[in-house]
């Protein structure tokens, strides 16, 4: 049985090859150099989303950033302790 890998389209043989989840197999490099290239973040593809729903998320990572960093001033109920 050969199946091809869904990144190069060639056969991926043995014990060389990884089952990426959704997509099918991949050679472990071809996967490897995927993975370094792709902006994602946990199962989340951050190419695929459209234009607004990259703005709310930026709106919504640096509303967050700005939480976490109001919190490490020591404001009150900080769950952080520093040093
Ligand atoms: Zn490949």
């Amino acid at each position: 049985m050969s199946l091809n890998c869904v990144y190069c389209k060639k056969p991926v043989f043995g014990t060389s090859g990884v089952t990426v989840p959704g997509s099918g197999p991949a050679h472990q490099h071809c996967y490897q150099a995927q993975a370094a290239l792709a902006r994602t973040f946990q199962a989340l593809d951050i190419s695929q989303l459209s234009d607004d729903e990259l703005l709310d998320l930026q709106d919504m990572v640096l509303a967050e950033v700005n939480d976490r960093r109001r919190k490490g001033e020591g404001g009150g109920d900080s769950e952080i302790e520093l040093f």
